[in-house]
């Protein structure tokens, strides 16, 4: 019996463009970008979008209080909303690993 790695997708470590953290999936990684890198303005659209401690998903409707946080790495990852606030550079990176905004 020979082992074999499935050919279909060898993972490899996925470097953060802004910072020295690696990732061994896109997942991880736009979860990462959405808590350290775009967190506070994540935070700042969903807060328009939402009212009172409750934070909504303007894209899901999913609500969450606003202390915990998780929604702000839900928009950014879930619905790869780390593209709206990407620059020019981080957004072509991002599109050439397969991260598009689906409508
Ligand atoms: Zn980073
Ligand atoms: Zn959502």
């Amino acid at each position: 019996m020979r082992e074999k790695n499935s050919p279909q997708r060898p993972i490899r470590e996925t470097k953060c463009p802004l910072c020295p953290s690696t990732f061994r999936t896109m997942s991880f990684l736009k979860q990462h970008l959405s808590a350290s890198h775009f967190y506070v303005q994540i935070k700042e659209v969903l807060r328009k979008e939402s009212c009172g401690s409750m934070l909504r998903c303007p894209d899901c409707g999913r609500e969450e209080e606003a202390v915990k946080g998780n929604l702000v790495i839900h928009y950014g990852s879930r619905h790869n909303r780390v593209l709206d606030f990407a620059d020019e550079k981080l957004r072509r990176w991002l599109k050439g690993l397969g991260v598009q905004r689906h409508q």
